[in-house]
């Protein structure tokens, strides 16, 4: 088969959230955004990659592919993934290692698996060796900003619908007003419903300190970035004075940042996010550092394509099922009863948007 790159076409949409979700530190979101591409071999075979942002952003990441990195990969040979993968970095590294060059070349590096996965005829995660069928999969809210009512009236529906675990925010700028508002949505989940935080990197060390203690009574799963993503430092010290385990990964966005994560020793839910890190060929590295160190590897976001690469390695942990409603704009439904996502069985890594559905979104090239 002819496996020369022949053209790649990007898009960017803006999408409306249903309703305006808040946390500590994004603040407001509104609209989240997709960035998309589509390469096209000689031999026509197309593959579908894409990336997200939480409203802002969206502009330079379609930028830099459509300037900077797609013209690189035209006319190169579409199965060297890992090779591509380190081309593309280097061909942007001044102004990248992370950032939004992560989240460009991860669209491409995604597509390029989608291709590998369709040569080989396979769904991608029977293609990386997966056999598992079934990943445990919880609700991520964002929800700082909800009433009590409104808390309540999402939390029952998110158990209606199945889900054996409920992350909600935490991080409002009094502690003791924080405090009360986690206690108060911790009776309203049943205590075999596993129970998560995530501060979006609201504190410094001291007051992660003070709320992680007073989280202790609560059977809090883990805390998720209770600090800055890279103040590795600061991490490891809240680590190391609670007891409730630390989360994060989303924020990461080279590979040696999720090791320096690894390294501080108290990172025991790591999440590595496939469209903030760079893509799939960087996340399998990142789940097999977490497999080094006897760590399950969980997500964040995206979990209409965490689910195949969850399903694909050996030690999944967690699928956040994110508030951000990506599946929706798809055509193969996402799988998901009783606690646990099933990775779709579609050749690829199955995930194929509505064009139908997200045509009105589309900004301008
Ligand atoms: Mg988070």
């Amino acid at each position: 088969m002819n496996n020369k790159i022949k053209s790649i076409v990007s898009n960017h949409y803006r999408i409306p959230l249903a309703e305006v979700l808040y946390d500590a530190k994004h603040g407001k979101h509104t609209h989240f955004e997709l960035i998309t591409v589509e390469i096209t071999l000689e031999s026509n075979l197309t593959g579908l990659g894409y990336t997200y942002t939480g409203g802002k952003g969206g502009s330079a990441i379609h930028r830099l592919l459509v300037d900077d990195l797609a013209p690189v990969l035209v006319g190169q040979e579409a199965d060297k993934v890992e090779q591509l993968w380190k081309m593309l970095n280097w061909h942007v590294h001044f102004v990248g290692r992370g950032g939004v060059t992560s989240f460009a070349i991860a669209a491409l590096d995604i597509a390029l698996w989608d291709l590998r996965a369709k040569s080989e005829q396979l769904p991608l995660w029977k293609l990386l060796g997966g056999n598992q069928t079934e990943v445990q999969a919880y609700a991520g809210l964002i929800d700082l900003n909800y009433s009590m009512e409104r808390e309540q009236e999402v939390i029952a529906e998110k158990l209606e619908q199945g889900y054996r675990g409920i992350k909600i925010k935490v991080g409002l700028d009094d502690l003791e007003r924080d405090i009360q508002r986690t206690r108060s949505i911790r009776n309203l989940i049943p205590s075999d419903i596993k129970f998560m935080v995530d501060a979006n990197m609201k504190w410094n060390v001291q007051d992660a300190i003070w709320i992680g203690k007073a989280m202790e009574d609560l059977s809090v799963t883990w805390f998720e970035e209770p600090t800055l993503p890279d103040d590795f430092a600061a991490f490891q010290s809240i680590g190391e004075q609670i007891q409730i385990p630390l989360a994060q990964g989303e924020n990461l966005h080279t590979l040696f940042e999720f090791q320096a994560a690894l390294q501080t020793n108290v990172l025991q839910f790591p999440q590595p996010d496939v469209g903030t890190i760079g893509g799939i060929t960087p996340w399998l590295h990142a789940a097999k550092l977490c497999a080094d160190r006897d760590l399950m590897v969980s997500s964040h976001g995206m979990h209409e394509m965490h689910v195949s690469l969850l399903a694909g390695v050996p030690n999944p942990g967690y699928l956040e099922v994110h508030s951000f409603p990506i599946d929706q704009y798809m055509l193969h439904a996402f799988q998901f009863s009783n606690g646990t996502a099933r990775p779709p069985d579609v050749i690829g890594h199955g995930v194929v948007f509505d064009q139908n559905k997200l045509f009105s979104f589309l900004l301008e090239n």
